[in-house]
């Protein structure tokens, strides 16, 4: 038996939200190499168009669609459109979040709510209109993109952690309400990784330092890194895996 097969997305289709730049991106780029037809997402066209032509380039069958995840309407239009012009949707992967650093008393309430919709309510809407082609067919992948704030916490970004601490229970519960209809829900839990999120921190030189020292691995990531964890979340390789979240963190949450 060729193990590496089961690897393998081809005839698979996916789609990943927040996929112009950054981690998104990368985990577009891994799927599109193990076979899958890709559907990149943002908001903004331009950066979108750029990312879908690299991708393309690069020998992908790659769609840009080009959507707020925020917005109710805009979601539902944007996946019904996908699923009757494009193709059924096979995996979905909710990338798409931001970040906002501010010392927690000032926090305005407009801010915190952004950040929920961004990071955790995007993700319910997302899945919430895709499963349903997802159940029709009776199978489907849906990885939500958490992050090692799911379990701890730092100065300046409790909304952050809180939504991506939701976001790692709304993934449990996506598993196992749409188990019956033979679809695995999975996230992935991301460290430090080099993205445009985390510019203002990659120029702080004592944060890189904090960085370096607090994780095993020793250095931040590359978004190619999460790579191989998201083929193997989208794939027969894990069959048998749900409402289980992976840590690709060199090693962040393993120690002290
Ligand atoms: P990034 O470089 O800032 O990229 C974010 C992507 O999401 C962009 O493509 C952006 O494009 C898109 N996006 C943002 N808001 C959106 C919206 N409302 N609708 C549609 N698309 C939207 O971020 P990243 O570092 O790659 O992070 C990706 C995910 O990984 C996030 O969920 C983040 O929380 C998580 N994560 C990151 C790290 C890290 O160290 N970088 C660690 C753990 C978890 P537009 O602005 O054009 O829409």
């Amino acid at each position: 038996m060729d193990a590496l097969s089961l690897f393998s997305l081809q005839g698979k289709r996916a789609l990943i939200t927040g996929s112009s730049r950054g981690i998104g991106y990368g985990i577009a780029e891994a799927l599109a190499g193990a076979g899958a037809e890709i559907l990149l997402n943002a908001r903004d066209k331009v950066a979108l168009g750029d990312a879908a032509a690299k991708l393309a380039t690069a020998g992908a069958k790659v769609h840009a669609l080009a959507f707020d995840v925020t917005s109710e309407d805009s979601v539902s239009d944007a996946i019904a459109h996908a699923e009757s012009e494009i193709g059924p949707i096979d995996i979905v992967v909710n990338n798409a979040g931001m970040q906002h650093r501010q010392p927690l008393e000032e926090w305005r309430l407009d801010k915190f709510e952004q950040v929920m919709a961004t990071n955790l309510t995007s993700a319910f809407l997302v899945s919430r209109e895709a499963v349903k082609g997802m159940i029709a067919r009776k199978r489907g992948r849906i990885i939500n993109i958490c992050s090692v704030m799911s379990n701890v916490a730092r100065a300046s970004i409790a909304p952050y952690s809180a939504s991506k601490a939701a976001l790692a229970n709304l993934t449990r519960g996506m598993a196992v309400d749409w188990a019956k209809h033979g679809i695995n829900v999975n996230g992935i839990a991301p460290g430090y990784i080099r993205t445009e999120l985390n510019e203002a921190l990659l120029q702080n030189v004592e944060f890189n330092a904090w960085v370096e020292k607090r994780t095993p691995l020793g250095r931040w990531a590359d978004p190619s890194e999460l790579g191989g964890a998201a083929i193997f979340l989208a794939s027969d390789a894990s069959t048998y895996v749900s409402g289980h979240i992976l840590y690709v963190d060199g090693g962040f949450t393993a120690t002290v």
